[in-house]
């Protein structure tokens, strides 16, 4: 199989390639294949792009805002026109089986295109008044945003970063993780197709350091990363360093609690969708699973015999229903997480190992005989891995659910809506789920408290992150001055 995109990089409304930089090895994680050859941006390149965004966004930001939502309403059925091809490409970067990327990601990009493209003409500001003189406020766009992605949904955080940043009148560069270097060059490709103009969504390649450098350079206003904690803090400093805006997607290790009352069938529904899904590479996941005393036993058997429906096979091929790791380097941290839970005492009670096939497979695993202080209950593994603990009391649940430094999502599965309200609201987390578990429309803000990230994805709040406020006092009157 192969993905070989047109070039490395799309910049200024084409590709380009610029054989010169370090070569990325795109490889499907299924097999460990390659499926495609691509460079690393040249300080050239990025300068190009930055510049190209720089001349853009001056024009775009004067555009009728409805010219720009429709632009990208047109991406966004673009997209759904495509959406095969593009499952099928998500699928070749990350391993993701095809069941779960014809109905997740580019649909997932759509709706963020769709829904901002229909509130890029509903930037408002405010009116105040003091007396005769009064004052209004403007929303400006920031200028030049970067977008720093992860491996886990590389159409997703490109659309999701440039469906907000463009809608305002935002230009943006992309850096894809280096690992998934494919998707988001479509995404720029649709975009130039429904009429975007030349320069304003820019996709360069490259590791860590493409980003570092994007982060530093002066033309840029803002940087919007979805990675690791680790990461955040480093980009995050290195913003603050030049007084730029940032928005920040980081890890977690969220809490999911389970009380004795709960729809059993639905509870185990909600704990398989949040940790196995993307075979466990999704930040919001709750692998924390806290399941009050009565309901334990129970939970754990019907857990077991569901995971009994778990299908391998190649990701293309729709029956499959879990995939690999997206990673070699991320299967040998969670192989890593796995020997050291049972050095530490936890039980397997399900899987616990490298499946025996070629590419990057984990076992969907279920640790129980855990304690709070344990790694594996304590640190993010980003991989199949669910931790089950086990609970009496409401008070103790919610204390112990955010006895943590990460904040990202939380849950709550129960049949008591009092006690669901009253205690999600005690949670500190950025986004929650009542009697659900890790569902994210685009008009829901998404992102984490603490160190789980800053500012929030999606929904209307995201065009607060794209723009500032200017103030503007007008005086009706005569000027008073002391001589
Ligand atoms: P990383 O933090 O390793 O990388 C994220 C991105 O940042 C990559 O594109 C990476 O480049 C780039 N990068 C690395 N160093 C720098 C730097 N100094 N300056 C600028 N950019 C840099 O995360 P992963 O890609 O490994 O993704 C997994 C992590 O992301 C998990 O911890 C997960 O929880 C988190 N995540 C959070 C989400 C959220 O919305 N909160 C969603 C998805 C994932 P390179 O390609 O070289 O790695």
């Amino acid at each position: 199989m192969i993905a070989q995109p047109v070039a490395s990089h799309f910049i200024d409304g084409a590709y380009v390639e610029d054989a010169t930089g370090a070569e990325l090895l795109s490889l499907y994680p299924a097999t460990g294949a390659p499926v495609a050859r691509l460079h690393e941006a040249t300080p050239a390149l990025i300068d190009r792009a930055l510049a190209a965004a720089q001349r853009a966004q001056a024009e775009w930001a004067a555009t009728d805002p409805t010219a720009r939502g429709r632009i990208l309403r047109r991406a966004a059925d673009l997209m759904r026109a495509r959406n095969r091809e593009l499952s099928e490409l998500e699928t070749l970067d990350t391993g993701k089986p095809l069941q779960e990327t014809l109905v997740a990601d580019a649909t997932s990009g759509a709706d963020a295109f769709e829904f901002f493209g229909g509130l890029a003409a509903d930037l408002r500001g405010d009116t105040m008044g003091f007396g005769g003189d009064w004052a209004y406020t403007l929303r400006r766009p920031l200028g030049v945003c970067v977008g720093i992605g992860a491996w886990n949904y590389p159409t997703q955080i490109a659309c999701w970063k440039g469906a907000p940043a463009l809608a305002v009148g935002c230009a943006m560069v992309f850096k894809p993780s280096e690992t998934t270097p494919l998707c988001a060059l479509k995404v720029a490709e649709i975009l130039t197709e429904a009429g975007l103009p030349a320069g304003l969504y820019n996709v360069v390649q490259g590791r860590g350091e493409v980003g570092a450098a994007l982060t530093a350079d002066p033309r840029v206003a803002k940087v919007s990363l979805t990675g690791s904690v680790p990461t955040g803090r480093r980009v995050y400093a290195a913003a603050a360093a030049e007084m730029k805006q940032v928005t920040m997607e980081l890890g977690g290790k969220s809490p999911l609690l389970i009380f004795d009352d709960a729809d059993l069938e639905d509870a185990v529904s909600g704990a398989i969708n949040g940790n196995f899904y993307s075979s466990g590479q999704v930040c919001s996941n709750g692998t924390r699973v806290f399941v009050q005393a009565g309901l334990r036993d129970a939970f754990l058997a019907r857990l077991t015999e569901r995971l009994a429906g778990v299908v391998t096979g190649d990701p293309l091929d729709e029956a499959t229903n879990f995939g690999p790791m997206t990673t070699e380097a991320q299967m040998n941290i969670v192989l890593d997480h796995l020997e050291r839970a049972r050095a530490e005492g936890a039980r397997v009670v399900a899987g616990g190992g490298r499946m025996e096939r070629e590419g990057w497979w984990i076992e969907p695993t279920v640790l129980t005989d855990l304690t709070d202080d344990m790694i594996c209950v304590r640190e993010e593994i980003f991989g199949p891995v669910m931790s089950v603990l086990s609970f009496d009391t409401e008070e103790e649940a919610v204390a112990r659910a955010n006895d943590t430094p990460f904040g990202l999502s939380a849950g709550v599965f129960t049949r008591d809506l009092a006690r669901a309200h009253r205690v999600v609201a005690r949670l500190k987390a950025g986004s929650c789920w009542i009697n659900q578990y890790n569902l994210t429309p685009a008009g829901l803000p998404f992102g984490g408290s603490k160190a789980s990230g800053i500012g929030r994805e999606n929904a209307r709040v995201t065009l607060d992150h794209f723009t500032e406020v200017q103030s503007v006092y007008v005086g009706m009157g005569k000027v008073e001055s002391a001589f």
